[in-house]
């Protein structure tokens, strides 16, 4: 058989299927539609779509459990989803993406106290302004940044007070206890080493004898009013070596100093599995009820624990409130109910010998393996009660979908004002109705809300405190870390402020430089001609039509461009727009080009030449190491 026939039988094949296709079809019985009654004519009851979640970036089996539970349809990432449940956090490009119905499980900016580095810095920045109410958090140094100052305190306490402190060293972004050691001596780190070093709670609460730390829940629904819940199931993670003071025979058994659970699972001869749920106060891993029952019977208040350790919580996000808060705005700016985010933070908290609770690490990202019932039990529960009181309903998209066709109705009528509308659109009424249904779901869950609460108020000064508030997850979208020191109202205002105080240095400094640089230029040979200007990238030198370049014009432009350029709104932008970074191309001994930029220019230029709104904007630069004068390179502005 030649290629013509094969193609050919295979068509006629092809069409013979199609044919047996529509005969079955045809032969298929059709319902007579006269048959149906007018009882059988009700409108049929259209079944909800399911809730959809993604879960690609989730490695944790119970998830899908509780989602198949649930008959939540588990989705790729590239379909539409209510829910994106990741193990990672989420960037503000993605949020931006989002729709108003759409849910996140992270905040963009909760690094900030869910990296080592960035909750020693950030307790340490709201510790100095409320010293008495920050004493939560062991004291901190973060190396190499404040070397000198754990140098000098160290120096004092030993010199001057005579004690021999214990300090712990922990890598910046590390978990699960790697890299973690003990040391007394300053010579035993590199201090050049990125790592976070704090004073060590050598004298813990134990439990027959051994070291222990609790992990207990919070959830943050919203950080604009800020919404926290703790959850009152937890557990506590055992050492697997008889606690001893540290000292040089023992200092490095990480067994009897850490109570990862991870890492004294590794000690054969310590750990102890607990596979039964009745007896939940035995084996490395214990549940949070078990140690509130030894406190009991050692006479110590469990209530007044229970709360130091939520006001602990609330103090530990609140020093962060205006940063969240500011990344929410910025990353989800139509967001209209302020619960587009959630966050299921694993906090470790170490009772030391007074029953006084301290911070230790907070986890943006907590396990939710499970390897034991009581595991079973506690991270089933955390996750049913937290999707419970999220309030996500198969009705969401419907909702937001209905809510956008009455707007744009309403748009197409007569008398439509716009400022109504957005009055109207701002208005609280979603927002109102999740918070309901927060406080109505909350009673069939274990948690219990924490925030806001009788004292909201004095929480909430701390939140606008002079001098503290800061945009460091601002770095993601290309703006800079700085600490703020104006006063004054709104954290925003403080942060233009101070930005635009900082420009104008920067402008002045970089002035002074093209001043100098341009007295070098008269002298040498570079040309101080005007030149003229003709759109073609590679030969830009040649002139077509000629203009007088004012005072100062190359100087201000170009420190204008290096502000453009260094506050990052340019990548920033392209990162939204999808496009990527503008190629550099340098042609033959002719100056470098911004491609995508130069076309945007030449179409502006051709559109509205000659008017001064239109001329297009250059950068120019001074190039005496070439000889060859001035360079003309359009971006844009
Ligand atoms: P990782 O994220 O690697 O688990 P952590 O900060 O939680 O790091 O520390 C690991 C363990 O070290 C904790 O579970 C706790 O037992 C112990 N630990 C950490 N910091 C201190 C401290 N300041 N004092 C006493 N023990 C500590």
């Amino acid at each position: 058989m030649n290629e013509e026939d094969a193609v050919q039988a295979v068509k006629d094949e092809k069409r013979s299927k199609s044919s047996h296709l529509s005969e079955d079809v045809a032969e298929k019985p059709v319902k007579p539609s006269a048959t149906v009654g007018p009882s059988q004519m009700k409108p049929k009851k259209r079944r909800p779509r399911p809730v959809t979640i993604c879960l690609d970036a989730c490695r944790y089996e119970v998830l899908r459990n509780i989602c198949k539970e649930r008959r939540w349809r588990v989705v790729p990432e590239t379909d539409e989803f209510s829910v994106f449940w990741s193990d990672l956090s989420v960037a503000p490009e993605r949020l931006l993406q989002f729709k108003p119905y759409q849910r996140a499980n992270h905040f963009v900016g909760m690094t900030e106290i869910s990296r080592k580095d960035g909750l020693s810095k950030s307790l340490n920045r709201i510790a100095k302004k409320w010293p008495e109410e920050y004493t939560f958090y062991p004291q901190s140094w973060t190396l190499p940044i404040d070397l000198n100052d754990f140098r000098n305190t160290h120096r004092t306490l030993v010199h001057k007070r005579r004690l021999k402190p214990v300090y712990i060293s922990k890598p910046t972004a590390g978990c699960q206890g790697n890299g973690i050691f003990l040391f007394k001596s300053e010579n035993d780190i590199d201090p050049s080493q990125p790592q976070v070093v704090q004073r060590y709670i050598a004298d813990p609460h134990l439990i027959d004898g051994y070291k222990y730390d609790l992990r207990i829940y919070l959830l943050v629904t919203s950080v604009e009013p800020l919404r926290m819940f703790i959850y009152k199931k937890g557990m506590a993670r055992f050492a697997t070596a008889p606690y001893v003071e540290p000292k040089d025979d023992n200092i490095k058994n990480s067994f009897m100093h850490l109570t990862n659970y991870s890492l004294n699972k590794r000690n054969k001869e310590g750990f102890v599995s607990n596979q039964d749920m009745d007896h939940d106060d035995e084996g490395s891993k214990r549940s949070l009820e078990s140690v509130w029952r030894v406190l009991k019977s050692e006479g110590a208040d469990v209530d007044q624990i229970w709360a130091q350790i939520k006001d602990i919580f609330i103090k530990t996000v609140v020093a962060i409130q205006p940063t969240l808060a500011h990344m929410y705005r910025s990353s989800l700016p139509n967001d209209r109910s302020g619960h587009a985010c959630f966050e299921l933070l694993g906090m470790d908290i170490l009772l030391d010998s007074t029953h006084t609770p301290w911070l230790i690490e907070v986890n943006h990202s907590p396990s939710f393996n499970i390897d034991s019932p009581l595991d079973s039990d506690l991270k089933h529960s955390l996750i049913r009660d937290t999707i419970e009181l999220l309030g996500v309903t198969p009705g969401d998209k419907a909702r937001y979908m209905a809510e956008e066709r009455r707007r744009f109705q309403e748009r197409m009528m007569p008398g439509y004002s716009h400022r109504d509308a957005m009055r109207r659109m701002n208005s609280d009424e979603e927002r109102a109705r999740i918070e309901r249904w927060e406080e109505d779901t909350l009673p069939r869950t274990q948690y219990e809300m924490i925030f806001p609460n009788e004292r909201t108020e004095f929480y909430e000064q701390m939140m606008v405190e002079k001098g503290y508030s800061v945009i460091p997850a601002g770095r993601r979208l290309g703006i800079t870390h700085r600490v703020l020191k104006a006063p004054t109202e709104g954290v925003l205002e403080r942060t233009t402020q101070q930005l635009i105080q900082d420009a104008r240095v920067r402008a002045e400094k970089e002035l002074s430089l093209t001043e100098r640089f341009d007295q070098l230029s008269k002298t040498k040979h570079v040309p101080t001609r005007p030149v003229g200007l003709k759109f073609d990238n590679t030969t830009v030198f040649r002139a077509g039509k000629t203009m007088t370049a004012p005072k100062n014009f190359v100087a201000v432009e170009q420190s204008r461009n290096r502000l453009v350029e260094r506050s990052g709104i340019r990548s920033f932008i392209s990162r939204m727009q999808g496009t990527e970074s503008p190629r550099v191309v340098r042609t033959e001994g002719r100056p470098r080009a911004f491609l995508p930029y130069l076309e945007a220019n030449k179409r502006m230029c051709r559109r509205r030449t000659g008017t001064a709104a239109g001329r297009p904007f250059f950068h120019r630069s001074l190039t005496p190491s070439t000889g060859r004068g001035l360079r003309t390179q359009p971006v844009l502005s």
